[in-house]
């Protein structure tokens, strides 16, 4: 009688498996049945039919990346992510100053941020008293137009002093 039940042929649970089989081997095979569901081996969270692992290892949001600006290497999900790219030395920084189309790396945009000849700072006589909010380039237009006031607002600095 045992033998009988064990000869019994049984298919694969999974429904797109066409595994039939003893009903003895049915353990061994759901263990290694290719439909069978299992865990992103990167950790990612994800489960997925075993004969897709490989497509999805290729596709998958933790496989391993180099950032294309630094070469940096990390998983795809942090690494195009602003997690990084707003940290990263040589991701392209584009001038936010109105009118300036200066284009560079992180590391290096800190200078030109500092001497970007469209910011809005104050008149380099400021310490003197003048307010003016004016264009860095436009500093010695400026100086040549208020000639008279920033020798004025001295003066007055002077007289307080
Ligand atoms: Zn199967
Ligand atoms: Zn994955
Ligand atoms: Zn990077
Ligand atoms: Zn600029
Ligand atoms: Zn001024």
């Amino acid at each position: 009688m045992e033998w009988e039940i064990k000869a019994l042929k049984v298919q694969c649970i999974i429904e797109e498996c066409d595994w039939k089989g003893a009903i003895s081997d049915i353990e061994a095979h759901v263990m290694a049945c290719p439909y069978r569901m299992v865990n992103c081996s990167l950790g990612c969270g994800e489960k997925i039919c075993y004969r897709e692992m490989e497509a999805h290892l290729s596709d998958c949001p933790k496989r391993i990346v180099s950032c294309q600006y630094c070469k940096y290497e990390g998983p795809h999900d942090f690494i195009t992510n602003s997690a990084h790219l707003d940290k990263c030395y040589d991701y392209p920084v584009k001038c936010c100053n109105e009118g300036c189309e200066f284009i560079q790396e992180r590391f290096w945009f800190k200078y030109h941020e500092q001497n970007c000849p469209k910011a809005i700072v104050y008149c380099e006589y400021s310490n003197l008293g003048c307010n003016k909010l004016i264009k860095r380039e436009e500093q010695e237009k400026h100086n040549e137009e208020s000639m008279k006031d920033h020798l004025q607002v001295a003066v007055k600095r002077v007289d307080t002093l």
